[in-house]
């Protein structure tokens, strides 16, 4: 029995082409997910979070997520986006397709996101992290047997215990009955590299994945002279792998991306010019 469900756990993953383990389905990662979102709201309204308030945001965030998603590797699971009025800068997914974000990463001081770009980088990095499967493939290799499925499951971006402890302090419901493994390093990675050519896929500039960083960069610099606490929430965009080593990475794969972006719009933006050996658009 467990030799089968071993084996039952090793599929093509669509967006990398290659073998990957995991034991759920995406049936299991979409039931885990709506269970776990619903949850998550009911603790928050109990907490009298403001939800979906901001027509404007919310309308902008669903059209976002409808035009995203449509070029992911799993068009057609059951995204949805819900918009909770908390200073928390940042954003998180659910496996099968719930996603969050959190008002703070508008604010104009502390927030991050500037631009309808910018929040599209967050938003394709969220929507690469359900299509890669991050949150069962890790719980497929934390938790050998199948139990899990139906446990209330969310990862957010955090990576810290202090982090977690952050959320809850803040009154911000984490759900889950069991210990969830965070996102690795290289699951970050992925989810930049992924998310990067969905938005140029998109038709959004991918010039702003890497300002992002660099934003967060430059305002880490300022709060570093300070107590070092991180008031007003954890925040995804200081958490590891660093700000500086994403922003290169990002930066790395950014030809790649406009050239991809050149293609679906018709030529590059203003301002833009392909490095040697990419043709010209
Ligand atoms: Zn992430």
């Amino acid at each position: 029995m467990f030799a089968l469900l071993w084996l039952s756990g090793c599929a093509t993953d669509p967006v990398t082409g290659k073998s990957a383990y995991n034991l759920y389905t995406l049936d299991d990662d979409i039931k885990m997910g709506t269970q776990a979102m619903a949850q998550n709201v009911a603790q928050m309204q109990k907490a009298r979070c403001p939800i979906n308030t901001d027509s404007a945001r919310v309308a902008q965030l669903n059209e976002m997520t409808r035009r995203i998603s449509a070029v992911t590797h799993y068009p057609t699971i059951p995204y949805t986006v819900t918009l909770f009025q908390t200073n928390i800068v940042n954003a998180a997914a659910f496996p099968g397709g719930p996603m969050m974000v959190f008002s703070g990463l508008y604010d104009p001081r502390k927030g991050l996101v500037r631009d309808e770009d910018e929040l599209a980088a967050v938003m394709a990095h969220e929507l690469a992290h359900v299509n890669c499967r991050h949150t069962t493939r890790r719980l497929s290799v934390v938790t050998p047997v199948v139990l899990l499925v139906g446990v209330g499951a969310a990862v957010l971006e955090a990576k810290e215990q202090q982090q977690w402890a952050e959320i809850l302090a803040g009154g911000f419901a984490v759900v889950g009955a069991l210990a969830l493994p965070a996102y690795s390093r290289s699951d970050e990675y992925q989810a930049d590299a992924v998310g990067l050519m969905y938005m140029a896929k998109a038709g959004y500039d991918p010039r702003a994945a890497p300002r992002i960083w660099q934003r967060a960069m430059e305002q880490s610099g300022k709060r570093s002279g300070g107590s070092g606490s991180l008031t007003g929430g954890f925040n995804l965009f200081s958490s590891h792998p660093a700000d500086q080593a994403r922003y290169e990475a990002l930066q790395k794969l950014l030809p790649a991306a406009m050239e991809e972006y050149a293609r679906v719009r018709g030529g590059y933006p203003p301002g833009y010019t392909p490095p040697p050996g990419v043709p010209m658009r």
